[in-house]
């Protein structure tokens, strides 16, 4: 299992609560990912993980599969990162369907999840079209650093031991890439500077107050662009500090705070 592999894993287990059978070979040389079923429900999932710790540049296409491209080597990577090589390769795959029914499942009636870092608009209908779940990296990370942060559980995972430690030793770094910042500060100084944005996360109820200029803002694209669409969204601008947060007040969210990486509070 490599590291996102494992990240999956136990964000299905400490998060979801659900068992899992990880890396578990089919014939022609195949391999299931995940299998996670939920104890409650008896739901299975087959979930497969395509993270390139390089997010930008390798996000999931709706780009036609290949077969024949696919065995060619300048071809090979970019044909791994479309939805149709998931449909085809590995959910629909005979041997990946054989393993499935010989642990007691029905693969047509199993779920299908991609975990990977981004998609485009044509991934996405292509994988609602399949029936296929695409799951975001980014937001399995979160949901695990909020089950381990601050719990004193000695975790028999390895992988949620170390996480824990980690954020332990450094609960102020910036632990985010989508554009909220860290740790809830008290409310900014107006700065008369202009342009504000605030990130409105849904999910997470989190709200951060960022200058225009911030990385994490970019003038209200975010980094992650349609990414972080999917959790939130950007309200602004605001021509002062002061402005974007008593917006950012009234959003009501328990998670309420200014960036830290830009620091628009302290008026520079
Ligand atoms: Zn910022």
């Amino acid at each position: 299992m490599d590291a996102s592999e494992r990240v999956v894993e136990a964000y299905v287990r400490a998060v979801q609560g659900w068992a899992t059978i990880p890396n578990i070979p089919c014939d022609s040389q195949q391999e299931i990912d995940l299998l996670a079923v939920d104890p409650g429900t008896g739901v299975a999932r087959h979930i497969e993980v395509s993270v390139v710790l390089a997010p930008s540049f390798h996000k999931l296409t709706g780009k036609p599969y290949d077969p024949t491209l696919a065995r060619e080597r300048t071809h090979q990577a970019e044909q791994r990162r479309t939805v149709g090589f998931f449909a085809q390769k590995k959910f629909a795959a005979a041997p990946v369907r054989d393993r499935l029914r010989e642990h007691g499942l029905n693969p047509d009636v199993c779920g299908r999840a991609i975990v990977t870092w981004g998609w485009d608009a044509s991934a996405e209908d292509q994988a609602r079209e399949a029936g296929i779940a695409l799951w975001h990296f980014p937001d399995l990370v979160r949901g695990l650093a909020d089950r381990v942060q601050g719990t004193r559980t000695n975790f028999h995972d390895e992988t949620l031991r170390m996480l824990n430690l980690v954020l332990t030793a450094i609960p102020n770094e910036d632990s985010e890439r989508a554009g909220q910042g860290d740790a809830a500060t008290p409310a900014p100084e107006p700065t008369g500077q202009g342009g504000f944005w605030i990130y409105h996360n849904w999910t997470n109820r989190r709200v951060r107050l960022h200058r225009e200029t911030c990385s994490h803002c970019n003038g209200g694209r975010g980094t992650e662009g349609s990414a972080s669409d999917r959790n939130g969204e950007w309200l602004g601008p605001f021509r002062t500090a002061r402005d974007g947060w008593d917006r950012a007040q009234r959003l009501q969210e328990p998670d309420t705070g200014v960036c830290k990486t830009c620091g628009p509070a302290d008026g520079a």
